[in-house]
Order: C-alpha cells, then sequence, then structure tokens
C-alpha cells in the first residue's frame, strides 16, 4: 500500500537570486500561486531559465522560498527538510549507487529508515514488479539501459511510499523514441499507484500526453494554469499560443459586438469571432489561428495569396499572406481537395468556435 497521495499550495511564492554577472538580485521565481490536486499530475512546463526547476526543488525543500509558503496537505512545509517533507524526487541524471545493484539501490531509502528486512524484501520486490523489473535485481546499474536505469529510479523514489513524486526534466537523457514510451509507463504507474507528480520538462508534447493540469512559466511568473486542452484552446496571452502548438497571430479591431459575439475587422476583411465578452467595440484584438484550424477555399473570411504549397502526405502545408501577415495552414488529407499553387488568390477559411481572440 503505498500513503495517501496530498495536494499541494504554494502561496505568494518568490526565489530570489542574485546574478552573477551583474550581481544584482532578481526573482526567478516571481509571486507564485499554485494549487495541485491530490492525485493529479502536473507539469511545470517553459523555456529555458523560466523557474520551473527552481519551483520544484523548493517543493522538494532543496531550495527554501524568500516569500510565501508552500504546504503539502494542510501542512505549512517551508521549515522542514527534504527528508521530512514525504516527497521523493527522479532526477534526470538518475542519481543511482553505481556501486549497489537494483535491488540494493531501491531498498536504500527503507533500510535507511531501520526497515525489517523481510519488510523491505517484500516492498522492493512489488515496486520492482510495478515498473517492470523482476528479474534484474541483481545487475549493477552500469548493467542497464537508459530506460531500465530511469525505471530504477522510480522505483527508488516509490518504495519509500511518499505523498508526492517530482520529477525533473526525467527523460531528457533517453533518445526520442524510448523518450515517447517511457512517458506512457511513468504516466501508467502514476495512475495506478494513484500518488500527485509534478514533473518539470521544456518538452511541450510531453507536457501535453501526461499532465492533468499544465503549469506555463514565462520569466519566474506563472503564465497559464490549464488542463491541455484549455492552455491549447484557449490561450490567455500570445507567449502561451506560441509556445504550446504553432500559432498565426492576426492583428485586427472589434467592429461590433453583440455579448459574446462580434466581428472583427483584420485587413479589411470582416469575421464572426465568438468568447469576446471582455473586449469593448473599437478595441483592438488578436485573432489566435491554429494552422489546422484553417483551410483554403475559393470564398471565406481572409482573402489571401498563396506564398508556399507543399505536399506532405497526410496534409498539405501552405503559407499565405493575408496584408503583410503570412499565415501557416496544414490541411489534413488533401486528396480530396482543391490544391492551390503559388501566386493563387484564395480565402482562409475557419470555424468562429475553431479561433479564440486575445
Ligand atoms: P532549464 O529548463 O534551463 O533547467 P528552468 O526553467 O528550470 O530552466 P531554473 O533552473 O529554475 O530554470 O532557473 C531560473 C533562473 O534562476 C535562471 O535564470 C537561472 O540561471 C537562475 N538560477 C538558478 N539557480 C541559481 C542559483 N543557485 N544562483 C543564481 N541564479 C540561479
Amino acid at each position: 500500500m503505498l500513503a495517501e497521495s496530498k495536494g499541494i499550495r504554494l502561496e505568494h511564492i518568490s526565489k530570489i537570486y542574485q546574478d552573477p554577472k551583474t550581481g544584482k538580485d532578481f526573482k526567478a521565481v516571481d509571486d507564485a500561486n499554485i494549487v495541485i490536486e491530490p492525485g493529479s499530475f502536473v507539469t511545470l512546463l517553459g523555456p529555458s531559465g523560466c523557474g520551473k526547476t527552481t519551483t520544484l526543488r523548493m517543493i522538494a525543500g532543496f531550495e527554501s522560498p524568500d516569500e510565501g509558503e508552500i504546504y503539502l496537505g494542510d501542512q505549512a512545509i517551508n521549515e522542514l527538510t527534504p527528508n521530512k517533507r514525504d516527497t521523493a524526487m527522479v532526477f534526470q541524471s538518475y542519481a543511482l549507487f553505481p556501486h549497489y545493484n537494483v535491488y540494493d539501490n531501491v531498498a536504500y531509502g527503507l533500510k535507511l529508515r531501520k526497515m525489517d528486512k523481510e519488510d523491505i524484501h517484500k516492498k522492493v520486490m512489488n515496486i520492482l514488479d510495478l515498473v517492470e523489473l523482476t528479474g534484474m535485481e541483481g545487475r549493477m546499474t552500469n548493467q542497464l539501459s537508459g530506460g531500465q536505469q530511469q525505471r530504477v529510479a522510480l522505483a527508488r523514489a516509490l518504495v519509500v511510499e511518499p505523498s508526492v513524486l517530482l520529477f525533473d526534466e526525467p527523460l531528457s537523457n533517453l533518445d526520442a523514441k524510448l523518450r515517447v514510451s517511457m512517458r506512457t509507463e511513468i504516466r501508467n504507474i502514476q495512475q495506478r499507484v494513484g500518488i500527485t507528480a509534478v514533473y518539470v520538462t521544456h518538452d511541450q508534447s510531453e507536457a501535453m500526453a501526461l499532465s492533468d493540469q499544465i503549469i506555463i512559466m514565462n520569466k519566474g511568473v506563472v503564465a497559464q494554469i490549464g488542463s491541455p486542452q484549455q492552455i491549447y484552446y484557449h490561450p490567455n496571452s500570445e507567449f502561451v499560443a506560441d509556445f504550446i502548438g504553432e500559432a498565426n497571430f492576426l492583428k485586427g479591431r472589434i467592429e461590433s459586438k453583440n455579448g459574446s459575439q462580434g466581428v472583427m475587422d483584420i485587413n479589411g476583411c470582416k469575421v464572426d469571432v465568438i468568447d469576446i465578452e471582455k473586449f469593448g467595440e473599437g478595441s483592438e484584438a488578436t485573432l489566435v489561428l491554429r494552422p489546422e484550424a484553417a483551410t483554403l477555399g475559393d470564398s471565406g473570411q481572409l482573402e489571401c495569396k498563396v506564398l508556399l504549397s507543399c505536399f506532405m502526405g497526410s496534409y498539405q502545408n501552405y503559407h499565405v499572406t493575408v496584408g503583410n501577415i503570412v499565415v501557416k495552414i496544414t490541411e489534413f488529407n488533401p486528396k480530396q481537395k482543391k490544391i492551390y499553387q503559388v501566386g493563387d488568390t484564395a480565402y482562409v477559411r475557419f470555424e468562429a468556435s475553431d479561433v479564440h481572440v486575445l
């Protein structure tokens, strides 16, 4: 049996570091407010240096916040050392003991707790079964593949029955194919065990595939928190829209509006839009158009000129210009469709429900 999974709360958390070049203080994490539900898989995602590892390390207790409070369940944990926190971390570098075999690596944390030998044996064998390493107990870790080493690291974290598992880019040392299969496995194990997981990555597809919730960070600030679908379909900024997937940004003006619906003027073209409660008539707005949400036709919302038309098998890749803006379009299953050539005039078409206004 594993320990009860717990939720995590970060309240107004900031971490100040000194920039080694300028000697000036800066906020590596700036007033982060994050709620992580028990049993959920949450990913901290963002470009290099945005503060995701620092956030994870503060949850683990390897760094302490300069402002704010971290809660594990109902307990404030700022003052607790890492080994008192009921969390376990899986590192990018695995951090296995090279002079121990698989069994002893996994058993280590239990021996530290002075657990009975028989209980240790039962727990280690159970966990090795969970990560599909049964039979490998006697192997030294340098006789294992990268994927197997990562499983040992995962087993070692799980065996102490923490309430929260923390992952610091655990798959970045693996090749692309193995990353994909390991991430599915991590997700399966996490769901089977029902443990809360916080996972750091800069790989958006990893975040999408794994997460119940994604926390996007930018320059130390939490930019958006939401499910993969919320983040993808309803990004709250150009930064988020651009970071997750590809996006075209078309600037324009809300020409008229009736409740949540209205008409946007983009380059003289009239475009029906929805979900525009927060915009006033005449205000500037940006239409976020995903390449796969648009198609080309002989009529449609935005007149355009074809710059690039490229057959890619499963889709036709277009670049078109709307005024002076280049718009990328990914038209799937092009076999049955009219193909436009470079220089053609055409129209970009899309459903109002498939675009998002910022
Ligand atoms: P990456 O994906 O590259 O690991 P990250 O989002 O995890 O990036 P952090 O490691 O959290 O980023 O670092 C955030 C910022 O804080 C960066 O600008 C980094 O250089 C800086 N930083 C991290 N640790 C320290 C430290 N001990 N002293 C000073 N600055 C630090």
